[in-house]
């Protein structure tokens, strides 16, 4: 196997991968395929119920909150969330760090009166706010913020600090370090970085919010709908809820989140160190406010990034390209992705620099 950059569908753990090959053609000795069987039978319904588990088990999920395994993408968030929390237009702040907080700012302004509160799209999205410089406004329902700016490499360091409920986007950062569930609303995450395969979309929902949907939002789109049938209203994303069960199991068996925390740090510190020490490579994040999932930077010239990515990809470490959006190369190393192959990117990035000065 070939060390796998990809934003997102992301490396998996490869006893993950073997063990879904065999489920997926014989679960358990039962004679069938995972993916042929009833979302209602025994079976399937133990793996939901232990998926579920286990994910509040690894992020201390307190008992007065749902956690629901939806459809639609994280994508699908962006408006779900203002179309249940924001009847009457009333208000929302969002902090706009990228491409994530501005698509959803886009559908939070069809429902609700959304107020900017910062925004760092004048410096190419580089960093994130610190705390204090922005206000929320105090008729705001609640704080949204992306926790990890996948395309642009940024990162908060912690949650921002208000008195109003925060509602966040963790696709790509969740289960990567502690957080604390009580100072959320809302929590949601696309499983296909650290959670699994693409498919499933984690809510985890403070219970009171189920109460707040105005009456002429449809039936699938109303929280309450999927928690009151724990998440089986209609036929679920069988397969990546499985997998996305088996990755928390393999997350566990890793010493959990703060395990994996120090694990995710001590990557990404080779990978910066790797961008410091030399002029040639140019990390795109501000040094505060750098991710530890997604590492943003770039070569001297558009030219040697192109260079970079192919020769890189020739001795096995793929998905460098950055995205579209700011171009250069990015380096994601989710959850499952292995040291070694840092190691390996880093011994490659001396070595090019070597051999193709600016
Ligand atoms: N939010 C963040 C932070 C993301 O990185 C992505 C996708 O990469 C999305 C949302 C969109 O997720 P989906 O493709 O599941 O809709």
């Amino acid at each position: 196997r070939v060390f796998n950059f990809s934003p997102g569908p992301a490396t998996l753990p490869l006893e993950v991968l073997e063990k879904a090959g065999k489920d997926v053609v014989d679960f358990q000795d039962t004679g069938i395929g995972l993916i042929e069987m009833s979302h209602r039978s025994k079976e399937f319904m133990t793996v939901a119920a232990d998926a579920e588990a286990n994910l509040r088990e690894l992020m201390n999920i307190p008992q007065n909150y749902k956690v629901l395994f939806l459809q639609g993408g994280a994508s699908s968030q962006f408006f779900m969330i203002p179309m249940n929390l924001l009847g009457d237009k009333k208000k929302a702040t969002y902090l706009d760090t990228g491409t994530w907080s501005n698509k959803a700012i886009k559908e939070a302004r069809i429902f609700g009166d959304i107020d900017v509160a910062f925004s760092s799209e004048d410096s190419s999205f580089n960093r994130v706010p610190e705390d204090g410089e922005y206000t929320v406004s105090e008729d705001s329902e609640y704080l949204y913020y992306v926790s990890n700016n996948t395309i642009y490499g940024t990162q908060f360091p912690t949650a921002p600090s208000t008195s109003k409920m925060l509602v966040c986007d963790m696709s790509s950062d969740i289960l990567s370090r502690p957080v604390d569930v009580s100072r959320y609303g809302i929590i949601f995450a696309g499983a296909q970085k650290n959670l699994g395969p693409a498919g499933v979309t984690i809510v985890i929902i403070r219970e009171d919010l189920l109460d707040t949907t105005p009456e002429n939002v449809p039936t699938m789109l109303r929280y309450k709908t999927h928690a009151d049938k724990d998440s089986m209203f209609n036929t679920p994303p069988c397969f990546s809820i499985y997998v996305m069960g088996e990755v928390l199991k393999w997350l566990k068996r890793q010493g959990g989140v703060e395990a994996i925390e120090k694990h995710n740090k001590e990557k990404a510190a080779m990978l910066y160190e790797a961008i410091d020490q030399s002029d040639y490579y140019r990390g795109h994040a501000e040094t505060a406010s750098r991710s530890i999932m997604n590492i943003s930077f770039n070569l001297p010239t558009p030219e040697l990034e192109v260079k970079f990515i192919a020769e890189a990809a020739a001795i096995g470490l793929n998905g460098l390209k950055g995205h579209r959006s700011i171009g250069g190369c990015r380096a994601s190393i989710y959850n499952a992705f292995p040291r070694n192959g840092i190691e390996k990117l880093v011994a490659f990035m001396r070595v090019f620099e070597t051999n193709n000065p600016a």
